[in-house]
């Protein structure tokens, strides 16, 4: 079964064409610059990269060129686009509608079109991308794969802010959670390389990137998570403030004078490590800044890991005890400094690395010590393959 999985953003539309027989990644690429200029950067197979500008208007105009260079005789590798049995779309919110993945129907759409209000930056061009692919696809199997479904497993007591309860009745004011499909990943990933069973397995998983959200999972459920309401809350990110005081959203926009859109963008693009540092939001740039005696850019990555770590002690309490520290995305991948200041201070949990083993880049591998009580891991996400299985396993039914 071949299937396409989407990821659209307001001005891109990343794609990946997998073969179900083998789990093969046949083509992908990403659409960019929709609505500006356009261009198409295309990947057949192993291949190189071939970038294909265009007159990209919107999104229907996204999905079309994607499916002629997909059908294309030299770039593509598919004869006719009727070998596309299904299509699975990332969605970034689905409320409390869904707790997992549904095929798309016009109820879906209208609980979708609900949910914008929730993500109203987010679920648009999902929206978008997926009456494009029902234009250009008609009568191809859609489903909508959720980053906020994961953690509809939450109970109560994680997901309730301490606002007067109508907020949450009125509001839908709660903690959702995001990163959901990598977290899941992740974990049933590391239960194989564990070689135990998720349901036997307390794991706190890591997702560090540029956006970044620790959850704790017992036995295969979400059971709490650091992002929020919205990927604000938690984890100091790339710009992205994290955990504050609330109070001084308040302040700041009296002091500095900010509506509501200047305080967003303050909360959301330029805080974080940028913040911090003055130097960058990319954590490669911070690193080095760091290594090189900026002070503010080693301040930046010691906040950083002072967040992982409380969260890892938090959650390590809500779980009664951790089998395994889990590390994914670009940063949890790629830098084994940060894993190595991250755990330092876990030793009394039993917990013991292999600095050696530790050095990996973009690898799974169990990187603590034998013997050691918990359990490190590294294990690469794998976003888009969780999206083509569930596509997969629910077009099936
Ligand atoms: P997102 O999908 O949220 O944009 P990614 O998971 O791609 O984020 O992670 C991007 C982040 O990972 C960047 O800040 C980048 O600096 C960091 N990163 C990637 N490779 C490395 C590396 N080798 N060392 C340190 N940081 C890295």
């Amino acid at each position: 079964m071949k299937i396409l999985v989407v990821n659209c953003g307001s001005s891109s539309l990343k794609y990946q064409l997998f073969d179900m027989n083998g789990e093969q990644v046949l083509a992908k690429g990403i659409v960019e610059r929709i609505g500006i200029d356009g261009v198409l950067v295309h990947q057949k197979g192993e291949g190189d990269k071939v970038k294909l500008p265009n007159d990209i208007p919107n999104h229907k105009v996204a999905i079309e060129l994607v499916i002629n260079t997909l059908t294309d005789k030299e770039l593509g590798v598919l004869q006719d686009i009727t070998e596309i049995e299904a299509v699975g779309h990332r969605v970034v919110h689905g409320g409390e509608a869904f707790s997992q993945s549904v095929l798309i129907d016009d109820s879906v759409m209208d609980t979708l079109n609900k949910c914008i209000e929730l993500a109203p930056l987010h679920n648009p061009p999902n929206i978008m991308g997926i009456e494009a692919c029902a234009q250009v696809l008609p009568g191809v199997k859609q489903v909508a794969v959720f980053d906020t479904a994961f953690h509809q497993t939450m109970p109560k007591k994680s997901f309730i802010y301490s606002l007067p309860y109508e907020a949450y009745e009125k509001y839908s004011i709660r903690r959702y959670g995001f990163h959901g499909t990598s977290h899941k990943y992740v974990a049933q990933q590391a239960a194989k390389l564990l070689g135990k069973d998720l349901k036997d397995l307390k794991l706190i998983t890591c997702h560090l990137g540029n956006g970044a959200s620790v959850t704790a999972i017992d036995g295969g459920k979400s059971v709490d998570t650091s992002m929020g309401f919205t990927p604000l809350e938690g984890l100091t990110m790339g710009t992205r403030c994290g955990d504050i005081d609330p109070a001084i959203v308040i302040y700041l926009m009296k002091k500095m004078n900010l509506d509501f859109d200047g305080m967003n963008d303050y909360l959301n693009k330029k805080s974080g490590v940028l913040g911090i540092s003055g130097v960058s939001s990319d954590f490669r740039d911070i690193e080095i800044a760091a290594a090189e005696g900026n002070e503010r850019a080693q301040l930046a990555l010691d906040v950083f890991v002072h967040k992982v770590k409380k969260y890892i002690g938090a959650y390590t309490a809500v779980l009664g005890g951790v089998d395994a520290i889990v590390f994914t995305a670009g940063l949890g991948e790629n830098s084994p400094e940060t894993r190595e200041a991250v755990l330092k201070g876990f030793e009394y949990l039993g917990l013991e690395i292999d600095t050696e083993k530790n050095k990996v880049r973009g690898k799974a591998v169990n990187f603590s010590k034998e013997g050691s009580k918990v359990q490190a891991l590294v294990i690469p996400t794998n976003e888009e393959l969780m999206i083509a299985r569930d596509t997969q396993a629910i077009v099936k039914k």
